[in-house]
């Protein structure tokens, strides 16, 4: 897809991709934070009620477990990922309540089979959900251990014949080197899918990144905090880096 610099840009369907981390508050001993939760529901609500996109949601679980850091603890691999996975239930069934709280229609499909909390993953009946104007909340990951939630979002969006990824983080978008540690490191409004190989810049995991790159779909970092930056970015406002197959601008 080609992306205009003219603001705001025009997206059909979407697939937005939050970080269990990022349902947390800073500090808290809580793994989710109602209130977090609440804020990003009704900027999702805000940025549907105009009617024209189509929604999709992948969310992480490392609020709760990651399956990497349990194996680098001596734990099965496998068997670490899939309690990842059912983490990620729990964060999709908070965003589905809260989304429904504000009017939203949602359905959350689990790629882990478990009828009496969720659908399951079945991809023409969310297309047909996302036709009709409902959210999707793809809950368990891929359904695969040794997979991340980012490498979900790239490949739901590559099935939904998404136009876009939106990847909600903690920073404001790309930069040339890292921020913290060099202050006069660049951001990018625009930051090609080979330039960010050559240069080593993590964007996304490597398989997330590729699944985007091959499948032509433009990845959009931005920074989850500030107030109304998820209504901004799901309305196609300039916000964060674009990662794409155009040429490289730096912010
Ligand atoms: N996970 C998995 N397969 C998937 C997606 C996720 O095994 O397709 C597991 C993996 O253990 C991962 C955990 O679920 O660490 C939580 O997902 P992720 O780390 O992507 O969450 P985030 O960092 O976005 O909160």
């Amino acid at each position: 897809m080609s992306f205009p610099e003219a603001s705001p840009r025009r997206f059909k369907r979407a697939i937005l991709k939050l970080s269990g981390e990022a349902l947390r508050e800073p500090g808290s001993t809580d793994n989710i934070s109602p209130e977090i939760v609440e804020r990003i529901a009704r900027e999702v609500r805000d940025a549907l009620a105009p009617g024209d996109l189509q929604l999709g949601i992948v969310v992480g679980g490392g609020n709760f477990w990651r399956g990497a850091a349990a194996s680098a603890r001596g734990m099965d691999r496998a068997t670490a990922d899939y309690m990842g996975m059912l983490a990620t239930v729990m964060n999709s069934l908070a965003i589905q309540g809260s989304l429904e709280h504000h009017g939203v229609s949602c359905v959350v499909q689990s790629a882990i089979e478990m009828k009496n909390v969720a659908d399951t993953f079945i991809r023409r009946k969310a297309e047909r959900h996302l036709d009709q104007g409902r959210v999707v909340i793809f809950a368990a990951g891929t359904g695969s251990p040794f997979f991340s939630t980012d490498t979900t979002a790239a490949l739901r969006a590559s099935e939904m014949g998404a136009d876009v990824v939106f990847k909600a983080t903690m920073v404001d978008g790309v930069y040339d080197s890292d921020p913290k540690k060099n202050p006069s490191a660049k951001r990018y409004a625009r930051v090609n899918f080979h330039e960010c190989i050559s240069q080593q810049l993590k964007v996304m995991d490597s398989t997330a990144f590729s699944l985007c790159m091959d499948n032509h779909i433009p990845i959009v970092v931005f920074d989850l905090a500030p107030g109304g930056n998820v209504t901004r970015a799901l309305r196609g406002e300039p916000i964060g880096t674009v990662v794409s197959s155009e040429e490289t601008v730096v912010a």
